[in-house]
């Protein structure tokens, strides 16, 4: 983590933040096309390289603060920031989290989505992915020049805590653009009208995690890893949002 503070982007850089969310969510397309059960994390990460790549862009967690892979594969009870490992297969019904984070001409976008294997046995599953999702979005609702980073957090724990759902707090959403991580945090819990006030030109990513069961997390013994403290399953979604005078722009879509 730095201490920088998000920035009011130029307009040349929200330009080529847009273009990185585009490849961004170029590659996230296909890698729902090619996750099928059997391959492995290492195999996805590799997929996702080489797409970024080859649209011009770079994987902006390969080698961040030591991160072995340019994406993320959370499964089931890990939450976020799972090794692309070779030993790590996809297996039927497991709750796939991708997180992502494509470089272009300097210029960062983050974004995440979970997604169940092959044909899912628990309709609480879907319910979880569903309603995650919908926390971000009631997030991203919230935005316009000026907003409270506890607008936007209230909104999010407003979905999910009525859900009934875990809410992690160890992590949160955070500034992007010239760095993967600026200030200022995003919690996915908070107060309306608290916090900071956000400006049109800052770019910031939302992500909200949710689980099964508790709050808690913890770190594995490969010293990335996120697990739910009680092995409950979790979910993840995110994207890199510009603030605008009048609204929000997501970046990380197509
Ligand atoms: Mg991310
Ligand atoms: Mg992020």
């Amino acid at each position: 983590m730095t201490t920088m503070m998000t920035l009011v982007k130029t307009p040349q850089e929200i330009e080529n933040m847009r273009k990185s969310g585009q490849i961004l969510a170029m590659v996230f397309a296909h890698l729902r096309k090619k996750l099928k059960i059997g391959i492995s994390a290492k195999e996805l990460s590799d997929i996702a390289n080489q797409e970024i790549r080859a649209l011009g862009g770079e994987a902006s967690f390969l080698g961040y603060q030591g991160f072995p892979g340019a994406l993320c594969v959370s499964l089931n009870d890990e939450v976020v920031h799972g090794i692309p490992s070779s030993q790590k297969f996809i297996k039927e019904g497991d709750i796939v989290s991708l997180d992502l984070g494509v470089t272009y001409q300097g210029m960062i976008t983050d974004s995440a989505f979970s997604m169940i294997a092959g044909k899912s046995s628990n309709p609480r599953l879907e319910q979880l992915l569903l309603f995650t999702e919908q926390s971000l979005s009631a997030g991203i609702d919230t935005i316009k020049d000026g907003v409270a980073v506890g607008d936007i957090s209230a909104a999010i724990e407003g979905v999910l805590s009525k859900n009934k759902y875990g809410i992690v707090r160890d992590l949160v959403g955070h500034g992007v653009g010239h760095q993967v991580h600026e200030e200022p945090n995003i919690p996915n819990y908070g107060h309306k009208g608290g916090g900071l006030h956000l400006r049109a030109g800052m770019t910031i990513a939302i992500e909200p995690m949710a689980t099964l069961g508790g709050d808690d997390v913890y770190v594995s013994n490969d010293g990335w890893t996120v697990l739910t403290s009680d092995q409950s399953l979790s979910a993840h979604f995110e994207h890199t949002i510009l603030i605008t005078p009048d609204g929000a722009e997501i970046l990380t879509i197509i």
